[in-house]
């Protein structure tokens, strides 16, 4: 079914912060939006940058971008971060074009959300 969110078997959602649920929230509404099915990769779990990561606090979550065309790729991009605001949120294409690009979506860094 299209229009969905899921998680990749073995993500760990072990804390959502209040920004967190922002994100997941816009991930939801742009996969109803765009009638597209998006798949969380990562949440808690994970390597990451370290144990000042977003992800360890719940504030970043990944998305699968692998299988969307460009043109997509780009439309759900968009429709997160619009949906987010730039002010105190960041997202981008990480790894771009390797085996390992996903979306990520973070709380901005410096920002501390409510
Ligand atoms: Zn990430």
């Amino acid at each position: 079914m299209l229009g969905v969110v899921r998680s990749k078997d073995g993500v760990l959602f072990a804390a959502i912060a209040p920004a967190g649920f922002r994100i997941l929230s816009a991930i939801d509404q742009v996969a109803l939006a765009l009638s597209v099915e998006l798949v969380i990769t990562s949440g808690t779990d994970g390597e990451h940058s370290g144990p000042s990561d977003p992800h360890h606090r719940g504030e970043a979550f990944d998305v699968r971008s692998q299988g969307f065309s460009p043109e997509l790729k780009q439309q759900i991009l968009d429709g997160v971060m619009r949906r987010l605001g730039f002010e105190r949120f960041y997202g981008f294409l990480e790894a771009k074009d390797t085996s390992n690009e996903h979306f990520h979506f973070q709380v901005k860094k410096g920002t501390t959300y409510p």
